[in-house]
Order: structure tokens, then sequence, then C-alpha cells
């Protein structure tokens, strides 16, 4: 007589002996995807080079154009060479065009002479769909809300790790974003999300967003467009940004 516990075993190995000859019969090619084809496209020659199919939003000072003040006005900040810096309070800065799902490297830089502490201290953001902040700060010996130092989803999300550069250096991040979608009726349909890398480092995996940044109270989702303007925040302090392009996915 067999016991409960052989025949389970005896029957498992029975069911997993039959998944294994279908295998083995199956056609291989069922699960192989000729069409469509990935896009070919040219890397840049180092990775923070924009690739061939990026829209450059600002490689030099004539880029400036490609920006406006969020009250409508033309570019007021500074633009030098190949970085352009935060005027402060001339108002935040967007990009005439709009994107949604995109994949976006920025390179930014905090005053190298050090003034002020906390979210005072080299503070600006980037600004997906004008309403999603990736916090901008100098992070670098400075003490302030784990949720609002540079690499945090402003009030949502801390970084995973702190890989901010002195003050006065170039720091990168590289981001892809998903835009949040909503029904006809205004509810929401699926939340943003969002991966970094600040300086090659993933400091973002794929989090979900609680809503647009909310700097007092819980965010809230709101209906809106499946595409608005990048926006950079003018948070009174002199933060440069240099090499900006993006993809839209
Ligand atoms: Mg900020």
């Amino acid at each position: 007589m067999y016991t409960k516990q052989k025949l389970i075993v005896l029957l498992l190995i029975t069911v997993i002996t039959n998944a294994v000859a279908q295998q083995k019969q199956g056609d291989p090619a069922l699960t192989e995807i000729w069409n469509p084809v990935p896009k070919i496209i040219t890397p840049g020659k180092l990775s923070t080079d924009p690739p061939s199919d990026a829209i450059v939003l600002f490689g030099k000072s004539k880029d400036s154009v490609l920006w406006e003040s969020k009250t409508g006005k033309a570019f007021n900040w500074k633009a030098v060479d190949d970085h352009f810096t935060v005027v402060p309070f001339s108002g935040d800065l967007h990009t005439k065009q709009s994107f949604g799902d995109c994949q976006l490297h920025i390179e930014w830089r905090t005053p190298a002479e050090v003034t002020g502490e906390g979210q005072g201290r080299g503070n600006s953001g980037v600004f997906l769909m004008s309403l999603y902040e990736l916090q901008v700060l100098d992070s670098y010996n400075n003490v302030t809300y784990s949720n609002g130092q540079a690499g945090s989803i402003y009030k949502q999300h801390m970084p995973m790790v702190n890989v901010s550069r002195p003050p006065g250096e170039w720091q990168t991040y590289d981001i892809i974003f998903t835009a949040p979608q909503f029904y006809a009726d205004g509810m929401l349909k699926s939340a943003a999300r969002i991966t970094v890398s600040q300086n090659g480092v993933l400091i973002q995996n794929n989090v979900e967003l609680w809503g647009p940044m909310q700097f007092i109270g819980i965010p809230k989702y709101e209906k809106h467009e499946a595409k608005a303007p990048l926006l950079l925040q003018d948070h009174h302090n002199t933060v440069s940004f240099r090499n900006i392009w993006i993809r839209e996915l």
C-alpha cells in the first residue's frame, strides 16, 4: 500500500515529466518575436551624450529659445555657453514643447559658494509634466528631511542612497518617467511612475507617485493632459543646468 505522501510525490513526478515532454515537442518559433524590430539608433560617444533620436533641450546657449518663463515670457535665466543658471526670483522656466512618457537626462550644479542650509541650499527641482518634482538640492553635508533631499520625489519618496557630489560639481540625473493615466470621468487609471539614477547610481526604482508635488498636505491626482512641459524650479538659489536631452517613449 502507498502512503498518501508517496502518492502525492508520484503524482508530482508524473505532472513534471509530462510538462517537460510537452515542452520538448513544442515549436520554439511560437515564442519568437520577429516583428516589430527595435529601431536602430547611434549611441553618443559618452553615456551622457545625447543619442541620435534624442530631443536636445539644452546643449548650447542658443537652445534657450526652446524655453520660456512660467508667465509666458521669453527665456529669462542666465545662459552662458553650455549651461544656464537660475536668476533668483525670475520665476520657473519650462520647455515650450510638452512631454508624457520619457527618458530624460539632465545635469545640474549647486553653487560652489555655500550659503544657507537645509532646503535653502542649492534648491531647485526637475518637474516632470510641470507637476511631479524630482528634488534638486545641495545634499552634501546638508541635513534636511529625507524625502526633501536631493534625489527625492519631493515629500513622497526619499532616495535609496545619497550619492551627492560636493557643491560646485556637476551631477547627473537619468530619469525614466511614466505619465499617469486618467479615465474620461477624471478618475485615476494608473499612477505616474519614476526611475532615477543620480551620478550613475540607482536612487529611485520605479516608484509610484502619490500625485503632483504638494508642499503642504497630501498629494492628490487631478486629471490633466497626456503631455505637459518640463519645468525647472526657481527656488531663489543660483543652480545651473546643462546637457538636457529627452527621448519620448
Ligand atoms: Mg525644489
